[in-house]
């Protein structure tokens, strides 16, 4: 399994159109951070004589390539990563940050010739339909995209063979979807995790967490909330999402990381 981190920034990305502050200033790559979305990509076994003639792409026939999300910098994370076929998106929650990028899902049905399945709860369809109500409004409108929504409860599912396990966590008062695929957990835009849902973390390789900044916020874990969610719950290594640029210069924070703690960055690969 290979992960990429798509993006890594909070709602407004950093750096923040017009702030001069030392973060959105500087020139470390590691402080430019795109809007939160990862890539998960399994790799198929290679065929024995390595021969690949099922598809056109480095995953190998059988392999699968899935997004969290699709922000509003969606099209220049595929761009970046030359991504040309996705099998399926899942839904955290539908906050603007998190789906603004939809339509450009567009390209990929011209490329791939067919739809893309999205996988969402119902409540985070029903928000991402108020927000583009053309797509099933008029069908006459040239260029629209082309996808099948599935809808995906507080329970197992699978999807092309490939199990997911769904984690209910809190923003606030709303529920938003973290997802387990094997050892890796992801969770964004969460400020708790209820008791009975930690238990299905327990056990994770990587465990991939939102951490706003270090003042608290009523929606996101802080940074020290979120190194405290990550001691009680354990994984070998945990990555923090979802930053703003008052978290800090990305050097400056994880020099005072344990080490097992790290912050994610835009392009960021991990092999699982
Ligand atoms: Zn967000
Ligand atoms: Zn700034
Ligand atoms: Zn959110």
């Amino acid at each position: 399994m290979k992960i990429t981190f798509l993006g890594t920034g909070t709602s407004q990305g950093v750096p923040i159109i017009g702030c001069k502050c030392r973060v959105c200033d500087s020139l470390n790559p590691k402080d430019k951070r795109l809007r939160t979305s990862v890539m998960i990509e399994l790799t198929a076994t290679p065929s024995l004589k390595g021969e690949d003639k099922g598809r056109n792409s480095p995953l190998g026939v059988g392999g699968k390539r899935f997004v969290i999300d699709t922000g509003p910098d969606f099209r220049q994370q595929m761009l970046r990563e030359k991504v040309d076929s996705i099998d399926a998106v899942l839904y955290t929650h539908d906050h603007r940050d998190h789906v603004a990028g939809l339509d450009d899902i567009r390209a990929l049905n011209f490329i791939m010739k067919k739809s893309v399945n999205l996988y969402a709860s119902e409540q985070t369809q029903q928000g991402i339909r108020s927000q583009f109500g053309y797509i099933w409004g008029n069908r006459d409108y040239p260029g629209l995209p082309e996808i099948n929504f599935h809808t995906i409860e507080n329970k197992r599912f699978s999807i092309e063979g490939v199990a997911f396990t769904p984690i209910l966590v809190k923003h606030m008062h709303m529920d938003v979807f973290g997802f387990r695929i094997g050892n890796f957990t992801y969770i964004t835009d969460a400020n708790s995790i209820p008791e009975e849902e930690k238990k299905k973390i327990i056990g994770s390789e990587v465990l991939v967490l939102n951490a706003l900044r270090k003042e608290t916020h009523p929606s996101h874990f802080t940074l020290d909330e979120a190194i405290a969610q990550i001691n009680e719950l354990k994984p070998k290594k945990a990555y923090l999402i979802h930053m703003s640029h008052q978290i800090g210069l990305h050097e400056e924070v994880e020099e005072n990381l344990p080490e097992n703690i790290r912050l994610a960055y835009d392009g960021l690969h991990l092999h699982l």
